[in-house]
């Protein structure tokens, strides 16, 4: 047995701990004293359980000039993410058993992490066929990929959806109520995708849902946010709750569903705060600083954001305008929950997918500091705190801050035994 020590978020709070793993990778004991044949002692620092990002493009296959799988988990490493959800608006676009299966022949043994996989039903027959996948994006609005349904369709969709239990993720905006101008700034283009079109979607989202598993992916303003239901969930992305605007990032501030203004994202953040808001995930999706160039209405949308979701919620915790539980149910043990997988928490019987970090190391956000292929990041300059270590079932995929590892990332498919571990 190895032995990791430190300050463990355990039962939802931080207690100085021994972690046990056996070779198997997975957490075999909780202690406040262990002996191990080899152990590493990380002093007060925190140990937290591994973040799940479940929403992240990694554009592979099919669009590797951007991001790919190998690059990507390295990114999300170096952020304390040991899990994403990929979703499936890569090319082919996961809407077929034969792109689903080509995805996974093609990722395999190149994840630095581990990895679930959305697949993108247009229609309810292609339900059942999808189940290898973990979870379900619908897309409501057209945004990168052309995956758009149709309300009726998607009712259908979660008719099917239901009796699998599978989860639908939807990107929630109602093409009706955009507006017919030019942007040609990010404040431009909030006006032309305007917060009634995410609010009308998901009331209607909320009112066809059935028993259907279904969560609200990147809510941008509490309007939306209020009409989300309890017994469905949703998610913000560091994005919505670090930029707005104002920030002068031309067309690179242009992502689906925009950036809104200050206030908006001040009320967001308060709600996020109080615990109105599930998870929060990425919606890591890179471009070339290239593709970014052209004229605003012609570049894609979509921002990069993997290594720096939890670096930059850490940093709030130091600040105290957040508190640890509300950050590690959020990146967490919440996402795990809402996907349906064994990750996201310390305890005896999960894989040992930990995040080491020290709250006092502050440092700015920068391009060179989180690898991504792309190039750039939004959040340049702005103060994060990232991880000194990060394990993946035991075995280190960061150390001192840098990416060690890489392939050793697994698929994580459903379990055909029920939804939830005893
Ligand atoms: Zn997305």
């Amino acid at each position: 047995m190895w032995v990791i020590r430190g300050r463990v978020f355990f039962r939802g709070q931080l207690e100085p701990l021994s972690l046990g793993i056996d070779e198997s990778g997975r957490i075999a004991a909780i202690k406040k004293v262990l002996r191990g044949d080899a152990e590493t002692d990380h002093g007060d620092a925190l140990i937290l359980p591994g973040c799940v990002d479940l929403h992240v493009h990694m554009r592979d296959p099919g669009l590797t000039h951007k991001e790919d799988i190998s690059c990507g988990t390295r990114s999300a490493a170096i952020g304390g993410v040991t899990t994403i959800a990929d979703m499936p608006n890569t090319v082919p676009a996961v809407t077929t058993t034969t792109a689903l299966n080509q995805k996974t022949d093609k990722l395999r043994g190149r994840a630095a992490v581990d990895y679930v996989l959305y697949a993108a039903p247009q229609s309810a027959t292609a339900v059942p066929r999808l189940s290898d996948a973990v979870a379900f994006k619908v897309y409501m609005a057209e945004s990168t990929g052309n995956l758009e349904v149709t309300v009726p369709r998607m009712e259908e969709i979660f008719r099917a959806a239901e009796k699998e239990g599978k989860l639908v993720a939807v990107h929630a905006e109602d093409p009706g109520k955009f507006m017919k101008q030019k942007a040609r700034d990010p404040q431009g283009h909030a006006a032309a995708r305007p917060k009634i079109a995410e609010q009308t979607a998901v009331a209607t989202l909320m009112r066809i849902r059935g028993e259907a598993r279904v969560h609200v992916a990147h809510v941008t303003c509490v309007e939306a946010l209020d009409q989300v239901a309890a017994t469905a969930t949703c998610e913000v992305t560091p994005h919505h709750l670090f930029l707005d605007w104002s920030k002068p990032l031309g067309a690179r501030g242009k992502t689906n569903p925009p950036l809104r203004s200050p206030a908006d994202r001040d009320a967001l953040w308060d709600a996020f705060r109080k615990g109105r808001i599930d998870a929060v995930a990425s919606d890591h999706a890179p471009h070339t600083l290239d593709e970014k160039g052209e004229p605003f209405e012609e570049a894609p949308a979509g921002l990069p954001g993997v290594a720096t979701a939890f670096p930059l919620l850490m940093r709030r915790i130091r600040t105290g305008d957040l508190d640890l539980p509300r950050l590690v149910s959020a990146m967490a043990s919440r996402p795990a929950e809402i996907l349906g997988i064994a990750k996201g928490t310390i305890e005896v019987g999960r894989d040992a997918d930990l995040v080491v970090v020290d709250p006092r190391n502050i440092e700015a956000v920068t391009t060179k500091r989180v690898r991504y292929k792309c190039g750039w990041t939004p959040f340049e300059g702005m103060e994060a705190c990232f991880p000194q270590a990060v394990y993946l079932r035991g075995e280190p995929i960061v150390e001192d801050g840098e990416a060690v590892a890489e392939g050793q990332g697994r698929l994580i498919t459903p379990r055909r035994t029920g939804h939830h571990d005893a």
